[in-house]
C-alpha cells in the first residue's frame, strides 16, 4: 500500500489521479488532498478516497470545508501555511498538480519529505529546475514526470545511456489554431483558445497549448528534467497526439512512446513505477488509426518556442521570468485586456529585458520569487505604457 498526498486534487490532473486511486483503493492510503475554490469537489473527493486531511488554499473557505466534512473524521485545514505544512508530511508518493507558480514552493517541500515526487506542475521545473533537482537529490527523492511528453521521454530512455542520446523530439498537437491565419488568431477569444482538439485539461494549460506556450514550457522542462542541452531538443507538430514524444539515439534509432490522449497513462506510470498498471486507458487499434502526421512548427505564428530558447540561453532566473510573464499575460488575456497574439509579444519583451539582471542564478525560492514579481510588474507596466 502506498501512502499518497494529492496537491491540486480538484483539478484536471488531480481528478485523473483520484480516478486511478479509485480503481484500486487497496493500493493507496490517502493522506491529504488539496484544492482552492471548489469546496464541494474537494470535500467529496476527500470522502470518496478516505483522505485523512483536506486543505483549501483559501483561508476564508475553511468554515465551508469544515461544514462539508462534519462527522467524517477528515481534518479540514486552510491557507498557504497549511498547504506547506501538509506538503512536509512524509508520504510514499506526492502528486504535485497545482497549476502555476504557486506549485513551485509546494513541490520543493514535497521533494524534501516524499519518497517519490510525481510532478505535473511544469512551472516547478521551468522556474526552479536546478533547485528542485538538487532538493530531490539531497533528500533521495525520486522525481517522476507526469506531463505526457516527459513521461514518454522517460519511458523511451529506460535502460539507455544519456550519453547516447542525439536528440529529443517533443510532439505538439498544434492546438485549436494549427491552421488559423494570423488575423484569425489575433481576434481569438479565451473560449476559442481553451477549446483543445485532443486533450481535456485545465483552462490555463489549454490556452497555453493554443499559443504553444505550453510546448515552450515543455522544452525548458525537458532541459531541466533530463539535463539535456537545449540544442538537442526539437519540437514537431503531430496533430493526432498519439506519439507522445521520442528519443533519437546516436545510431539513428528513434524510440517513441504511443498511446491515446489520456493523462491517466502518464499518471499511472508515475504512481506505480517500477510496475505498470491498468489505469483505464483505452487501447490503440492500429487497424483503424488513419494516418499519423508530422510537420514543422510555424515560428512566425507560434513564436513561443523561440522565446523559450532565448530564456534558456540566458539561464538562471530567466525561466522564472519567462513563466511569470506568460502567466501574467494569460491573466490579462482572460480579462480581455490584451489580445491573443499580444501574449507572445509581452513575454518576448520581458525575457529580453531580463538581461538587465546579469547572471542571476535561480538558486533559492527567494531569488525566484523576486524574479517572478519583477516579471509580472514588467508586463503590467508594458500594458500601462501601451494605453
Ligand atoms: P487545473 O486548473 O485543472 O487544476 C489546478 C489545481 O490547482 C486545482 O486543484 C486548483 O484548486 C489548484 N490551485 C489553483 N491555484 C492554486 C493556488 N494558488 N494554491 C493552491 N492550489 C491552487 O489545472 P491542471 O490542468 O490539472 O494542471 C495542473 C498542472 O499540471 C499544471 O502545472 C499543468 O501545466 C500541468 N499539466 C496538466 C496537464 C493536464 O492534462 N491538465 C497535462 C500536463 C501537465
Ligand atoms: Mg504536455
Amino acid at each position: 500500500m502506498r501512502r499518497i498526498s494529492i496537491f491540486g486534487a480538484t483539478g484536471s490532473v488531480g481528478q485523473n489521479t483520484v480516478s486511478i486511486v479509485k480503481r484500486n483503493p487497496s493500493a493507496f492510503d490517502v493522506h491529504a488532498v488539496t484544492g482552492a475554490l471548489n469546496i464541494e469537489l474537494l470535500a467529496q473527493t476527500a470522502k470518496d478516497i478516505n483522505a485523512k486531511i483536506a486543505v483549501t488554499s483559501e483561508s476564508n473557505l475553511l468554515n465551508h470545508l469544515k461544514e462539508r466534512l462534519k462527522g467524517t473524521g477528515i481534518s479540514a485545514k486552510s491557507g498557504r501555511h497549511s498547504m506547506l505544512e501538509v506538503a512536509a508530511n512524509p508520504v510514499d508518493v506526492s502528486m504535485s498538480a497545482v497549476v502555476g507558480f504557486a506549485g513551485l514552493e509546494l513541490s520543493l517541500e514535497m521533494a524534501k519529505h516524499g519518497q517519490t515526487l510525481a510532478l505535473a506542475n511544469k512551472e516547478s521545473l521551468v522556474c526552479g529546475g536546478a533547485l528542485l533537482r538538487e532538493t530531490c537529490d539531497r533528500a533521495g527523492t525520486k522525481l517522476f514526470p507526469v506531463d505526457s511528453e516527459h513521461s514518454a521521454i522517460f519511458q523511451a530512455l529506460n535502460g539507455e545511456k544519456l550519453s547516447d542520446v542525439e536528440r529529443i523530439i517533443l510532439t505538439a498537437s498544434g492546438g485549436p489554431f494549427l491552421h488559423s491565419s494570423l488575423a484569425e488568431m489575433s481576434d481569438a477569444t479565451p473560449k476559442q483558445a481553451a477549446d483543445h482538439p485532443n486533450w481535456s485539461m485545465g483552462k490555463r494549460i489549454s490556452i497555453d497549448s493554443a499559443s504553444m506556450f505550453n510546448k515552450a514550457m515543455e522544452v525548458i522542462e525537458t532541459k531541466e528534467l533530463f539535463n539535456i542541452p537545449s540544442d538537442k531538443i526539437e519540437v514537431i507538430i503531430h496533430p493526432q497526439s498519439i506519439v507522445h514524444s521520442m528519443v533519437g539515439y546516436k545510431d539513428g534509432a528513434i524510440i517513441a512512446q504511443m498511446g491515446p490522449a489520456d493523462m491517466c497513462g502518464a499518471i499511472g506510470y508515475a504512481l506505480y513505477w517500477p510496475n505498470r498498471t491498468d489505469a483505464g486507458v483505452e487501447r490503440l487499434d492500429f487497424a483503424t488509426l488513419s494516418n499519423l502526421e508530422f510537420s514543422a512548427v510555424d515560428n512566425s505564428r507560434f513564436p513561443a518556442i523561440s522565446i523559450a530558447h532565448s530564456a534558456m540561453k540566458q539561464g538562471g532566473i530567466a525561466g522564472a521570468v519567462f513563466n511569470a510573464a506568460k502567466e501574467q499575460s494569460l491573466d490579462l488575456f482572460l480579462e480581455n485586456k490584451i489580445k491573443f497574439l499580444d501574449m507572445a509579444d509581452m513575454v518576448a519583451k520581458t525575457v529580453q529585458a531580463t538581461a538587465a539582471f546579469g547572471n542571476c542564478e535561480a538558486s533559492s525560492m527567494d531569488k525566484i520569487s523576486k524574479a517572478d514579481k519583477w516579471s509580472r510588474d514588467f508586463v503590467l507596466n508594458l500594458v500601462e505604457m501601451s494605453k
